[in-house]
């Protein structure tokens, strides 16, 4: 009974270690992911001063949208 008792706390406790590096591991993707996505989403307030139109355009976007004049 002890040592049955024993071995359930081992693997209880290998279970809490698989856990934990599983959450970290989660977090790190989800970190990634999350950064990555933020990446790809980059996006700037922007107001033209040929046609006047305002928005959120790509941080590496060169032109306006609407009129497609150099945004600098
Ligand atoms: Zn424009």
């Amino acid at each position: 009974m002890i040592v049955w008792g024993d071995l359930t706390l081992a693997r209880l406790l290998q279970y809490a270690v698989l856990a934990v590096a599983a959450y970290i591991l989660l977090k790190i993707f989800k970190r990634l992911f999350f950064k990555k996505k933020t990446n790809l989403q980059n996006t700037v307030y922007f107001v033209c001063r040929h046609c006047g139109w305002e928005g959120q355009v790509s941080k590496f976007g060169t032109h306006c949208p609407k009129c497609n004049q150099p945004m600098r």
